[in-house]
């Protein structure tokens, strides 16, 4: 490369070209002069002092020879890059000797001469005055040398004192300004045109200069085709890019060297970002392409812009292209982050939902519709709690691997959340969709090997086939199909069906209507007796709410509690039982209990001591005929802190029950660590006696657990003489069911309140 234009000294330049100019014409000049003067010596030789005419001739032939010397020394060098002053003042000097010596000529010779050779000597000064125009490029040079001719001439014309001649005299000084204006003009236009082509030349270094930068360092080359499309001008740059020679590049069609791999972009989009353009002579900008080098696909992105010839003829294109591959790979990575989890690397719920919307445009078209199945682990809390996110990541990972292996090809297995997945199964009608739920539930029930710990997990699978109006419509039946299984046991799937969306939509009505319930005291305490198992004397009543709800009736607490529960009502309406409880029992006989159950809601959320004292306080009820029932679900999830409030309840004298022993986790450990003072046996153990031995066996062992604990023991769902007979034969203490009564109002409780000695008198009869 050649080093820039701004490098060199622009004055060395400007004075470079000067002297070139001045060079060039000069020996002419010289040459000219030369024979001026010798024609001018030889003519007045006879008539002029002949001393004078050699000394003329001998300057001036030594002068021409010292200039032409310097002419055709400059010629061999050749113009070089820059001048120095020194030069410049050479050739002033020289051509300032010329002119001095030149003007001597009309000073010398004019007086003296006749008419004839005074024309001569007019003529031969007017022509030497103009042949310093030749050095006009060094306006200086040019000056000395007409300048000096001229007042040489002047002077000679009027010093003759002859008016004609000194007409001629102002004349000449006009001629004179006039040539001295050109030469003036002449060198600036010089100068001027000198001082363009360095900044063209300056220019075209810079513009070369960013253009080798540009290829040489940067991911970016210049391509250029003609009007075939044929490469032209390649440069190494675009022959390293394309892997190929300079020579094999030059005119070779660029459709034919760009290769484009087809499976990252259909040819019709090429058509359109690239041919088309071009065909059209349109710019084109970024138009990102997949080609296929050295067996990898790389993406290239390509501007282009039509070029025109001097005569506005469609020459070509010319444009950058750049690889820009890196950036292309990190976008995709971004992009598969956005749409798969990077735990299972299964689609997330984002391209779930695309894959959906997909399945329901395309659904007409299938001949047997698509199923959606809904997925949700069953125990996958208890196995993070238990063992760590690290092996339940792990978990997570290895289900992903085991739905993969079930589905078909075309089917989408994604990752919602947590442990929930969802499966779009195409081409699946209720019979396929129903093998794949059973096969995916087997697949995840065989256990699991991580870190050598064996884990048994089990899934639970709604299922929704097509036709749907909507990803949000199917994805809401699948989790109402899968809301049933679990609700049905787990560990199986279940088919949408509409009957569950009636049932969703009168659980939320209920839920509505359960909000204002207790302001609008629609609740009802409901007394059930509690006999001893001995005489059958009532001993106590549980309280059993109602809902005498406005349209529906009397609704069970199996209905409305869970749903008190899941919205938190069940703190405000625990809170009024607990009241209304204690009101009716301090009503009764001092040696009648009174049972309450309570949500584990209220022991988690609620100031159940301060409620409970305030109770037993306001209604003037004695601590000890309060029972308060707490079921096993419930403590399991018990805390610290609920335990204790459980203990203080005690210490306040309230009596604490287990109640539906035997229907949780039944862990004895409760028995030793909690304050019980009673064990409420579930019906579901009496159901069948006397005839089912397990039952019995599970009842005598509790009966001897009680008796050894000091515990009371209960048994619920009493409904036929034989199931007293039997309890009554284990040596149970209290006895709860239909047999003696169902639950009733308060004011249907005198009669029950008797009940032993109704049956004692039966008994006697
Ligand atoms: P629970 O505490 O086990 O109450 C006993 C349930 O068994 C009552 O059902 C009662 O009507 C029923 N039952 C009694 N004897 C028999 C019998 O011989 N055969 C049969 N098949 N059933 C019998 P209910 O009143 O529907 O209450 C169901 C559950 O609702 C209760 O079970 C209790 O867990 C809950 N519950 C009731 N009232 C309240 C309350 O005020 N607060 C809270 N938190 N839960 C309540
Ligand atoms: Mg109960
Ligand atoms: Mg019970």
């Amino acid at each position: 490369m050649r080093p820039p234009a701004g490098s060199r000294s622009v004055k060395g330049r400007i004075y470079a070209e000067q002297l070139d100019v001045s060079f060039r014409l000069a020996p002419f000049a010289v040459l000219c002069v030369l024979f001026v003067v010798l024609v001018v010596a030889t003519s007045l030789w006879n008539s002029a002092p002949r001393f004078y005419l050699s000394l003329l001739s001998l300057a001036t032939i030594s002068l021409s020879i010292f200039a032409l010397a310097m002419c055709w020394r400059w010629r061999r060098m050749g113009k070089p890059p820059e001048s120095r002053t020194r030069d410049v003042n050479l050739l002033i000097l020289v051509a300032a000797a010329y002119g001095v010596w030149l003007s001597s000529m009309p000073v010398m010779l004019f007086v003296g001469a006749d008419a004839d050779f005074r024309l001569l000597i007019a003529c031969t000064t007017a022509g030497l005055i103009a042949i310093g125009m030749s050095v006009s490029a060094v306006p200086w040079a040019a000056i000395c040398f007409s300048g000096s001719i001229i007042v040489g001439a002047f002077y000679a014309l009027a010093v003759t004192g002859e008016p004609f001649y000194i007409l001629i005299a102002i004349l000449l000084a006009l001629y004179a300004l006039f040539i001295i204006l050109t030469m003036v003009h002449l060198s600036k236009v010089l100068l001027s045109r000198i001082i363009s082509e360095i900044k063209v030349e300056h220019q075209k270094d810079v513009i070369s200069l960013l253009l080798f930068d540009f290829e040489e360092n940067a991911s970016d080359w210049i391509w250029e085709i003609d009007v075939e499309g044929r490469i032209r001008n390649p440069s190494a740059r675009l022959a390293q890019i394309f892997g190929k020679s300079f020579a094999q590049l030059d005119g070779a069609m660029l459709s034919a060297l760009l290769n484009i791999d087809d499976s990252r972009v259909k040819p019709a989009k090429i058509d359109e970002l690239l041919w088309k353009p071009i065909a059209n002579r349109a710019t084109f900008r970024d138009c990102l392409l997949p080609i296929r080098i050295a067996g990898e696909t790389r993406w290239w992105s390509l501007t282009g812009k039509a070029t025109f010839d001097s005569n506005e003829r469609f020459s070509g294109y010319r444009g950058v292209g750049s690889d820009v591959t890196a950036a292309k790979q990190a976008e995709e990575r971004l992009s598969y982050l956005a749409r798969f989890d990077a735990l299972t690397d299964l689609p997330n719920r984002t391209f779930f939902h695309d894959r959906l919307l997909e399945a329901i445009v395309e659904a007409p078209s299938e001949k047997s519709g698509f199923a959606v199945l809904c997925l949700d682990l069953d125990e996958f809390k208890y196995v993070n709690d238990t063992f760590g996110h690290a092996i339940g990541d792990r978990l997570l990972a290895e289900v992903a691997d085991r739905l993969r292996l079930c589905v078909d090809k075309g089917d989408v297995v994604a990752r919602l959340s947590g442990d929930e997945f969802a499966i779009l199964a195409r081409s699946a009608a209720k019979d396929r969709a129903s093998g794949l739920a059973a096969q995916i539930v087997t697949a995840i029930a065989a256990p699991m090997l991580i870190e050598g710990i064996k884990i048994s997990l089990h899934v639970s699978v709604g299922i929704a086939v097509s036709p749907c109006e909507s990803p949000a419509e199917i994805m809401h039946r699948a989790d109402l199909a899968l809301y049933r299984t679990k609700n049905e046991g787990r560990n199986g799937f279940r088919f949408y069906d509409a009957e569950m969306d009636a049932k969703v939509e009168a659980r939320r009505s209920l839920e509505a209507d359960l909000r204002g319930a207790l302001a609008r005291d629609e609740f009802v305490l409901h007394f059930q007796p509690v006999v001893a198992a001995q005489n059958l004397k009532t001993t106590g009543f549980e309280a059993l709410l109602r809902w005498r709800h406005p349209i529906h009736g009397l609704v069970p607490p199996a209905t409305f509690i869970p749903i008190a529960e899941e919205n938190a009502c069940i703190v405000a309406i625990g809170e009024w039982v607990i009241r209304e409880a204690c009101r009716v029992a301090a009503t009764w006989p001092d040696d009648i209990k009174i049972a309450v159950n309570l949500s584990p809601i209220q022991l988690r959320y609620s100031d159940l001591c301060a409620i409970v004292a305030s109770a037993l306080e306001d209604s003037g009820l004695a601590a000890r005929r309060l029972e308060l029932e707490i079921t096993e679900s419930m403590l399991l999830e018990a805390n610290v802190e609920a335990v204790n409030v459980l203990k203080q309840l005690q210490k306040m004298g309230v009596c604490l029950a287990l109640d539906d022993f035997g229907t949780g986790y039944s862990s004895l450990s409760y028995l030793r660590n909690m304050p019980f003072n009673k064990i409420k046996i579930d019906r579901s153990f009496v159901k069948d006696l006397p005839n089912d031995k397990g039952c019995l066996a599970i009842i005598r062992a509790v009966i001897g657990l009680g008796g050894s604990l000091g515990m009371t023991i209960t048994a619920e769902g009493i409904e036929t003489r034989e199931q007293l007979a039997c309890m009554r034969r284990e040596g149970c203490d209290l006895l709860q069911g239909y047999l003696f009564s169902a639950a009733r109002p308060q004011d249907q409780l005198q009669e029950l309140m008797n009940f032993g000695a109704r049956a004692a008198a039966g008994q006697a009869a």
